[in-house]
């Protein structure tokens, strides 16, 4: 039996409701998969700079470092200062955010099935803002270092993928000629090197049309930090909503799996928040622990996961944000039933309105 030490980051608003389900999904696995967990509680977001004065406390830092792989639900208005601060200071510089139709969801097209890579440290997301003449001037640093290593990552994963082999490359380089013209070079110099690979570029907003207009004729795009950003909630519309997005932070050493979405202040303690973003993310914790421990029973177990959220929307326990009506810890419950059993999970009857968890 593996056991593998996990930060676990509630975060904000539904983020401790998602959070609780997923914990019982990975829970699940034992029995069955061998593959055990040590979560290690990691504050940070809104409530903890509220209680702690600091949106992200050493300490959870120093838990984050000190685990094998951490799992994070979303936090509040203090992401800057959570995420988009701890994928510069861990150097995850791979953003993957998967686009899939899912059964029985409604999605735009019936073979929806594509990767963004997202460069995840750099671009505008770097913070230097400054007050400039009355108004503001916001820095935007593109590098080859960075532009080379995300391109290699696009690469690498269209090849693992074995879906139709295609990598686009999206930027705006016809503006903005010198830094994603920088971009576009490096992505054509790294294509050189996988000529198996089908390699083409597209503007920016193109691809936010394209996405609608064709959106089963991609399979890995690689973009620059605010891109991706913007193109993956669009992406994500495309499947059924944020609901369902997973994603991945990725380094050399080291990685973080979230959900897409917010914190979703909205619908925050009502308990129909969906989790099967957070669930799907941790599937994709468990493929990365899997190529880095080289330990098949994660896959096994990552495939499991996949394929019991199927069987989830198949079956029509489902949240609200996707047209059912159980509560979040119903879907987490009926995921972890069927990897510990593979029993049918009762779909839950009429409700007059959603039911708080609490
Ligand atoms: P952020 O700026 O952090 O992305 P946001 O408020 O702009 O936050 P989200 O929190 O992701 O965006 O929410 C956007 C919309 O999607 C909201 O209406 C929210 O209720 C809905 N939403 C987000 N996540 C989920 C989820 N897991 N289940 C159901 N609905 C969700």
């Amino acid at each position: 039996m593996t056991k593998y030490a996990v930060a676990l980051m509630e975060g904000d608003g539904i983020g401790p409701e998602v959070s609780a389900a997923s914990v019982s999904v990975l829970n699940a696995l034992k029995p069955g998969f061998g593959v055990e967990f040590d979560f290690r509680p990691s504050p940070a977001g809104d409530l903890c700079k509220k209680r702690t004065g600091q949106a992200l406390p050493d300490s959870s830092l120093a838990t984050i470092e000190g685990s094998d792989v951490c799992l994070k639900a979303p936090v509040g208005e203090t992401a800057a200062d959570v995420i988009v601060k701890i994928r510069q200071m861990l150097d995850l510089y791979a953003n993957i955010r998967p686009s899939k139709t899912m059964p029985r969801v409604p999605s735009l097209k019936p073979a929806i099935d594509f990767v963004i890579v997202r460069e995840n440290t750099e671009c505008l997301y770097r913070g230097m803002e400054f007050e400039f003449e009355g108004g503001v001037v916001a820095l935007r640093t593109i590098t080859r270092k960075a532009s080379e290593r995300i391109a290699k990552h696009a690469f690498a994963l269209v090849e693992q993928r074995k879906h139709s082999n295609k990598v686009v490359a999206v930027h705006k380089a016809n503006v903005l000629r010198k830094s994603d013209g920088l971009f576009a070079q490096v992505c054509r110099e790294v294509a050189v090197q996988h000529p198996s690979v089908s390699f083409s570029e597209m503007l920016v907003d193109a691809a936010a049309m394209n996405l609608i207009r064709d959106p089963e004729s991609f399979d890995v795009i690689v973009t620059t930090n605010m891109y991706g950003d913007i193109l993956s909630d669009e992406a994500a519309q495309l499947v059924g909503g944020l609901g369902l997005a997973p994603s991945g932070n990725i380094g050399e050493k080291f990685a973080i799996f979230e959900p897409v979405h917010g914190a979703a202040p909205d619908i925050a303690g009502k308990g129909i928040a969906n989790p099967l973003a957070m669930i799907l993310s941790t599937s994709m914790m468990l493929d990365w622990l899997s190529s880095r421990r080289g330990d098949h029973s994660c896959a096994q177990a990552a495939a499991a996961i996949r394929s019991a959220v199927n069987s989830t929307l198949e079956m029509g326990v489902v949240t609200p944000d996707i047209g059912g009506r159980s509560t979040t810890s119903e879907v987490g419950a009926a995921v972890a039933k069927l990897l510990t059993t593979g029993a049918q999970v009762n779909i839950p009857g009429p409700r007059s309105g959603a039911s708080s968890e609490n």
